[in-house]
């Protein structure tokens, strides 16, 4: 479903794109600020993801990301993977999630 999101066939509110990732706010926010960080490529999941370039890459945006939407005081990134790690959509996703309290542990 996100590769018609990167695609474009979904609309989503794009807080940042370049030839390898996308980047668009969460349509069910969790947080005030809630953004999801996704390979244009299609990767499964964190499991499928063999290519430390592009972890790299997908970590360095998170992270330019966070500074862009102001979350100078910290945030949170998230990668749910498989059943039980809460994952419900299938392609590789990063969850930037700010600007509240974040707890631990998480539920
Ligand atoms: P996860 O449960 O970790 O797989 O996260 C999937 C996330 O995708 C959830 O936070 C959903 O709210 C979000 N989501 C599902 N559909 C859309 C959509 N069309 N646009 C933006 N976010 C979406």
């Amino acid at each position: 479903m996100f590769c018609r999101i990167v695609n474009g066939e979904i609309p989503s509110r794009r807080v940042f794109e370049d030839d390898t990732i996308v980047a668009f706010a969460d349509v069910a926010p969790q947080a005030p600020t809630h953004v999801l960080v996704v390979p244009r490529r299609h990767v499964a999941s964190l499991d499928d993801l063999h290519d430390p370039a592009l972890a790299g890459r997908l970590l360095t945006v998170a992270a330019g990301l966070a500074s862009t939407l102001g979350l100078g005081g910290g945030y949170r990134v998230v990668v749910n993977t498989g059943p039980d790690g809460g994952q419900t959509v299938s392609h590789l996703h990063l969850h930037i999630l700010g600007g509240r309290q974040m707890n631990w542990p998480p539920g």
